[in-house]
């Protein structure tokens, strides 16, 4: 599974700057806006992520830092990672 960028908004390639009704743009933006379920963090642009989304209307997106940490430590050990272990 390769892992996408979404373009920076105003990029070459990217969605524009403001809103408008381009259908890329606004298909760029509500990928950008999706929550990864590993850090509850939104994708945003420029950043690397996995597309798990199967079907229409289904969108599930992770970064591929999150999935990648959590295929090498597992989603427990990531999840306590994240807690911190405290000072
Ligand atoms: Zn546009
Ligand atoms: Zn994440």
């Amino acid at each position: 599974m390769a892992a996408g960028t979404l373009p920076t908004p105003g990029s070459k390639f990217g969605p524009c700057v403001t809103a408008c009704a381009h259908r890329d743009c606004a298909e760029t933006r509500k990928m950008a806006a999706a929550i990864c379920e590993y850090c509850n963090g939104p994708i945003a642009y420029e950043t690397r992520f996995y597309d798990r989304s199967a079907g229409e209307g289904h969108t599930d997106l992770v970064h591929a830092t999150c999935a990648e940490v959590v295929v090498e430590t597992g989603l427990e050990a990531y999840h306590d990672a994240r807690k911190g272990t405290g000072t």
